[in-house]
């Protein structure tokens, strides 16, 4: 018997945000460090630098608290530890899990999320071999596709376009997405690079076009009867990771590009849809507004039941950079 369905005392909603260094070129620039963290490691203040009507400088003061603030020397590892390590056993116990990266481009969101998973799974592997699990019938599978402009791509199979639609029972099914069971860590590494170096690359260059779509990367746990029925498993619990576009890209409507408008117009539908998802899930009023936008329509199965929520807002501590800053951190806020 598996332990009863249980929150192990964690909150379903989880707000952290990680600041990244400054990195070389804003330091060949003098640009300053405008983001000060507080001792207690929840707070932090964000220095804006402003001009009065006669000219004179001066500095406006934002204060933001959040579950945890991380500063720039935090390591990958103290970022798993913080955010997805004590949510990995709720999701043997049939609950959905969700870790989003959210931040303008350049914030560190790729950075932040790629290793991420690939810890998951050494965790998942481990639980696995439990006394309470070994036996179950658990197995783990791994899947990886993109939304760009609104449409899903599969990142592990040669980008084939995919489509989605819902079964009887309220679940999501992505026709055709490939998945892989997993047996070893060693080959999720493999099927992480070789998804993100699927990401869209377009002709202009692989951070710009990447900023216009949103990763995803799942783990699923499913429990099956026997050996040989390898598709057929029970689906258990889910872990997503989702590496999302860059928040300023959802500005871009009013662009020359006829495509940049429209990828902007969906940017900008799915992270205001996401934010009312992830409030509604707090909100225990049972209507989630998942229909908002494919983002959410594909994370529908996420946001019903007992889920588990972490957004790791990514943030550069930049001058020039202080009003996305702002932005991500408001966002982060109404998320809470
Ligand atoms: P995004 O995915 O949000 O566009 P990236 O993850 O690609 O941003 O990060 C932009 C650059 O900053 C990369 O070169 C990355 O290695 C670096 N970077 C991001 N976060 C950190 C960090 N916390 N520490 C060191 N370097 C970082
Ligand atoms: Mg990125």
């Amino acid at each position: 018997e598996l332990p009863p369905p249980g929150t192990n005392g964690l909150a379903r909603i989880k707000v952290v945000v990680r600041k990244r260094p400054l990195n070389k070129k804003e330091l060949a620039r003098k640009e300053e460090d405008i983001v000060a963290i507080d001792g207690n490691g929840c707070s932090l203040t964000v220095h804006e630098p402003k001009l009065k009507v006669d000219l004179t400088a001066y500095v406006e003061k934002h204060d933001f608290t959040f579950d945890a603030v991380l500063n720039d020397q935090v390591s990958n590892d103290e970022v798993y530890r913080e955010t997805v390590e004590p949510i990995i056993p709720t999701i043997f116990q049939r609950t959905k899990a969700t870790c989003f990266a959210y931040g303008q481009t350049g914030s560190g969101k790729t950075y932040t999320m790629q290793p991420l998973p690939l810890r998951a799974c050494q965790d998942i592997l481990n639980l696995m071999q439990h006394p309470a699990y070994r036996n179950q019938g658990f197995q783990l599978w791994l899947s990886f596709f993109e939304i760009y402009g609104g449409k899903l791509y599969d990142l592990l199979n040669e980008r084939r376009k995919l489509c989605m639609r819902e079964d009887g029972r309220q679940q999501v099914v992505i026709v055709g997405l490939k998945e892989f069971s997993v047996s070893h860590v060693e080959v999720v590494k493999d099927y992480i690079e070789k998804g993100n170096s699927s990401r869209s690359t377009g002709s202009t260059g692989a951070n710009e076009e990447s900023s216009r779509s949103h990763a995803i990367l799942q783990l699923a746990i499913k429990k099956h009867s026997n050996k040989k029925d390898e598709k057929g498993g029970k689906p258990v619990g889910k872990f997503s990771f989702i590496d999302l576009a860059g928040s300023e890209r959802g500005a871009d409507t009013t662009d020359n590009d006829r495509q940049t408008r429209i990828e902007g117009a969906e940017i900008n539908k799915s992270l205001l849809a996401l934010k009312e998802c992830i409030r509604a899930l707090d909100s225990e009023q049972g209507h989630i507004p998942f229909r908002g936008s494919k983002l959410t329509e594909v994370l529908r199965d996420s946001f019903v039941g007992d889920s588990r929520t972490v957004m790791i807002s990514c943030i550069s501590p930049s001058t020039g950079s202080c009003e996305h800053t702002l932005n991500t951190l408001r966002y982060a806020d109404r998320v809470k």
